[in-house]
């Protein structure tokens, strides 16, 4: 067994993530792997701060591409500002979300949280009053893109809301990031994580990660260490940059980060508007034709996510034998849903590199094919 290579499938990789990752993004992470304190690959440090500043919209000198899962970022984000008898306001549409609340408890954190329906966006209205009765919190959260519901919610104001309560804006970029309009500086964002396996079309495994300094100060000024070393902000900043500028930390993922490199500079030449208007027309593609197969989409119009689209099953389908067979038949994969809509709804992802009129042309052919063999109906 030991003698015979991988080969894993080519798959179409059309659910929640990872999305299809750009063959030039697997070609560099191929190329020979250097010694992370070789000056080259400084170099390449500085080069991909300079592209992570661009996609994030930011001038944030702490800015980097944390050698993690979007999750760890989140949980490094939490456990860098919360101490203790802080107080935090979690906005929660999702299990992003409800992951967000929990992490923020296990901090000792005092936690409220405020809860939207599944497939819906974040109201502004309700945090608007919620921050009237309830404030001052030290940290606002909120997950921008929901990839388990589908649903979008608008940063900007939440930001605003934020801001005027005095406190610290926490937001869950995974699949916003190169996908949906983020501006990090102009709407005054003060944490932000991505991912790099959703719209940025880089395999899994890195989180961009961003801090402003006003965030950065209230970590400075915390009466408690942070409780994880590798997390702690003050140790990682001196890696990427800062005074101690590469203090060995840990070793970067370096054949990950060439790949990081490679994704970035794809988005970047495409540009982040007509990035954003591609997700948007393709996605408006795909529910056109989900709509004429009389296929319900879950959130609002005013509040659908283009790179990740939730549809109700129709009636009488086997949810996971028609996952199965898609899986098995055409190799696409797509996702089921999660939460309160496990068993009522599939996500299918158009990402980045994957976000394609072809992947639409794919999946609703495919769908087609599966729903009119009935297969796994329940009839
Ligand atoms: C995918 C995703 C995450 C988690 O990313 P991992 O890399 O799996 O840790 C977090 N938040 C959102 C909104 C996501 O879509």
């Amino acid at each position: 067994m030991n003698s015979i290579a991988l080969r894993p499938p080519q798959r179409f990789l059309m659910g929640p993530g990872p999305g299809p990752v750009a063959p030039s993004v697997l070609e560099a992470q191929a190329a020979p792997t250097i010694g992370h304190l070789d000056p080259e690959f400084i170099e390449l440090m500085d080069t991909l701060q300079g592209q992570l500043r661009q996609v994030f919209r930011t001038e944030n000198a702490f800015t980097m591409a944390f050698s993690s899962p979007a999750t760890a970022a989140m949980e490094a984000c939490i456990v860098n500002v919360l101490e203790p008898g802080d107080r935090a306001l979690i906005c929660i549409n999702g299990v992003f979300g409800m992951r967000l609340a929990e992490m923020a408890r296990r901090c000792g954190a005092e936690v409220d949280t405020l809860s939207f329906d599944w497939g819906r966006a974040v109201d502004p209205e309700q945090v608007a009053r919620h921050l009237h009765d309830h404030a001052p919190y030290k940290l606002v959260a909120w997950v921008q893109a929901e990839t388990s519901t589908g649903a979008l919610s608008d940063s900007r104001r939440l930001a605003e809301l934020t801001r005027e309560a005095g406190a610290l804006s926490l937001v869950d970029a995974v699949t916003a990031i190169a996908g949906v309009p983020l501006e990090v500086d102009a709407w005054g964002l003060d944490m932000v994580y991505a991912g790099s396996q959703k719209c940025l079309s880089a395999p899994p495994g890195l989180a961009p990660l961003t801090v402003s300094a006003r965030a950065l100060e209230a970590c400075r000024n915390r009466k408690t260490p942070v409780q994880s070393w590798f997390m702690d902000f003050s140790l990682l900043g001196g890696y990427w940059g800062g005074e101690q500028r590469r203090a060995y930390h840990h070793t970067a993922p370096v054949n990950a980060l060439y790949g990081l490199h490679e994704a970035l500079r794809l988005v970047l030449d495409e540009g982040l508007e007509a990035r954003w208007a591609r997700h948007q027309r393709i996605a408006g593609l795909l529910a056109d034709g989900l709509e004429a197969m009389d296929i319900n989409i879950v959130p609002p119009v005013a509040e659908r996510l283009p790179p990740l689209t939730t549809l109700s099953i129709p009636d009488g389908v086997d949810d996971a034998a028609l996952r199965r067979w898609l899986l098995d038949t055409h190799s696409l994969e797509i996702g089921a849903g999660l939460g309160a809509l496990a068993g009522k709804a599939w996500r299918i992802g158009l990402m980045g590199h994957g976000c394609t009129e072809a992947a639409v042309q794919r999946v609703l052919g495919a769908l087609e094919e599966g729903l009119k063999k009935t297969v796994g109906a329940a009839a």
